[in-house]
């Protein structure tokens, strides 16, 4: 049982359970994890400031401001990297679990909000490891080599999400994905059908007259 892990701080946790069977990879679940929107606690946080600067019960607004703008990031990284644990073992009934973690791209990490956090899972993932019994490995994989042909993916970014396309053969996967078939292959295991999951084939989008659009519209309809 592989449990594939690519973290980045823009988009959380992007996360690859698999298994192979002797003959071929099979993908079980392909989950994201996504920090929680911070948006409508902000926005609780400064109306109680607002209401404590009109003199309204200033100490307890002022308070309140205060709890709902903190973010519990470290519980949340622990939160997600348990559930992976625990899916891994689901899927691997009794059989071995090998859970690797790719935090490879500094440049997204670096200086991001959840920087330190997103870190933390290194410590977190390695005490569940050994209290679980399962092999783990802090290995990183290039996204923008093709696992197929070897050449240089191409990145088209939507609203959503980053699909990374192969000029020559064709491949394409999202970014965050693409990783994983690298980790395959390092292993000599054949790789699955791509794209794990459901994306539009940016060669055909981009076909087509007002390809950008079309590609826009999917995503809205999406
Ligand atoms: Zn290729």
């Amino acid at each position: 049982m592989l449990c594939f892990i690519d973290i980045n701080s823009s988009y959380g946790f992007a996360v690859v359970f698999a298994a192979f069977d002797g003959q071929r990879v099979k993908v079980f679940e392909t989950p994201k994890f996504k920090p929680p929107n911070q948006g409508r606690r902000l926005k609780e946080a400064a109306k109680r400031k607002s209401a404590a600067s009109h003199g309204a019960k200033t100490n307890v607004n002022f308070a309140l401001a205060r709890l709902s703008e903190r973010f519990d990031s470290k519980g949340w990284v622990k939160q997600i990297a348990a559930i992976c644990f625990r899916k891994a073992l689901e899927y691997a009934r009794e059989g071995p679990v090998w859970v690797n973690i790719d935090i490879s791209d500094d440049r997204t990490v670096r200086g991001g909000r959840l920087q330190r956090t997103l870190l933390s899972i290194k410590r977190v993932a390695a005490n569940l490891a050994a209290w679980y019994g399962v092999h783990i490995t802090f290995r990183c994989y290039p996204s923008r080599r093709c696992p197929l042909c070897g050449g240089e993916l191409k990145e088209f970014k939507t609203k959503r999400t980053r699909i990374m396309r192969c000029e020559k053969c064709g491949f394409y996967e999202d970014r965050d994905f693409t990783p994983f078939y690298n980790f395959l292959k390092s292993l000599s295991l054949p790789l699955p059908k791509h794209p794990l999951a459901p994306l539009p084939n940016p060669e055909a989008l981009r076909g087509r007259a007002g390809g950008k659009s079309r590609l826009a519209e999917w995503w809205m309809s999406g």
